[in-house]
């Protein structure tokens, strides 16, 4: 049919991996019935991985790579890739063989059916253990309650995108603090979901942290949902009905003298925690609007590879300036 593939990967810190990831996804692509190209995004890794990617790019024309000046992050990678694609058909995936190469056939196969997103949605992860499972289906419940965007829980960082999604999220959803995979399941079109089996990885480690995922936890929330905005109003309606409360209780019992200290230092401690807790929240959606507002790029391409000359031109100008908006908030 002529149509071109374009399969974006992430890459930090992945010498170990690398090069068993590329004979292994070459081996599925080339009996794909699309063409394709690899495109790398070496997100400002320190290791060999650049050196490794380059080698490959030489040898290979359908590999090409977009290195970053630093790291940026893992969405900061695969909306770099997005940006940079040009296939009728956008897969994202790890560099780290823990999304199966072989789930490429049947994306392909979606596509063809016409459906313009692809959730890949994983059935096991035996890699990543209990806590962090338990924790992301407990994130994926609260999410669900607290945002109007519904959520597919175990969705992961795999799926696949048509060419009109890939320029929606190219030219608007350019937020600094943002969560990917929400945007992908809610731009609407025809959707559908693969399972697969993460697998564990291939080798090297992990690069998500707890720390990581709970600050992208706290972000997603906060991006997705204003309810916790309305805390304060809740938690000032249910401390008045308390104070009535309290007032008639005190107005019928002829307010027995100095007795009730206890009660007052519970009731100050707890107003005061629930309050702290408000500033705290309010202080969560500052940091957002000043990340947006101060317009930081979401990432900067320090050197390409194979990369034609008429995209890289649009994007040297586009991506590193100001309205080039790209980038993530730092810290
Ligand atoms: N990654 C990245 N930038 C980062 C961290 C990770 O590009 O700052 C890439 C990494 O190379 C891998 C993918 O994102 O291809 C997923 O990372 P990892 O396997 O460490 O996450 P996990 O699968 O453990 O959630
Ligand atoms: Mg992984």
């Amino acid at each position: 049919m002529g149509n071109l593939l374009s399969v974006v990967v992430s890459v930090y810190n992945e010498e170990a991996v690398l090069r068993q990831f590329y004979r292994e996804v070459k081996k599925v692509l080339e009996t794909a019935k699309w063409d394709y190209e690899l495109l790398f995004v070496n997100d400002g890794s320190t290791d060999g991985s650049l050196c490794i990617l380059q080698e490959l790019a030489d040898r290979d024309a359908h590999v090409k790579i977009i290195g970053f000046s630093r790291n940026f992050g893992h969405e900061a990678a695969m909306i770099a890739g997005i940006d940079y694609s040009i296939g009728d058909g956008i897969i994202c995936m790890d560099a780290d063989l823990q999304h199966p190469p072989e789930c490429i056939l049947e994306i392909i196969d979606r596509f063809e059916k016409g459906f313009e997103v692809i959730n890949m949605v994983r059935t096991k992860n035996e890699s990543a253990g209990w806590f962090k499972n338990m924790a992301s289906s407990a994130f994926y419940k609260l999410i669900n309650v607290l945002s109007d965007v519904k959520f597919e829980s175990n969705a992961s960082d795999f799926f696949a995108v048509s060419r009109r999604v890939a320029d929606v999220l190219k030219d608007s959803y350019r937020e600094k603090v943002r969560f990917l995979r929400g945007y992908v399941q809610n731009v609407g079109f025809a959707k559908t979901t693969i399972a697969y089996e993460a697998g564990v990885r291939a080798a090297g480690e992990s690069k998500y942290s707890i720390r990581k995922l709970f600050q992208f936890s706290v972000n997603t929330i906060v991006c997705f949902s204003n309810l916790p905005l309305k805390l304060g109003i809740y938690a000032g309606v249910m401390a008045a009905l308390l104070g009535v409360v309290v007032m008639v209780y005190t107005l019928f019992t002829r307010g027995g003298a100095p007795s009730g200290y206890a009660t007052i230092v519970v009731l100050n401690c707890f107003m005061f925690a629930i309050l702290f807790v408000i500033v705290g929240i309010m202080g969560e959606y500052m940091a957002i609007l000043f990340a947006e507002l101060k317009d930081r790029p979401i990432y900067i391409v320090g050197e390409t590879r194979n990369i034609s000359c008429e995209l890289q031109e649009g994007k040297s100008l586009k991506r590193t300036g100001g309205t080039g908006r790209t980038g993530k908030i730092e810290g």
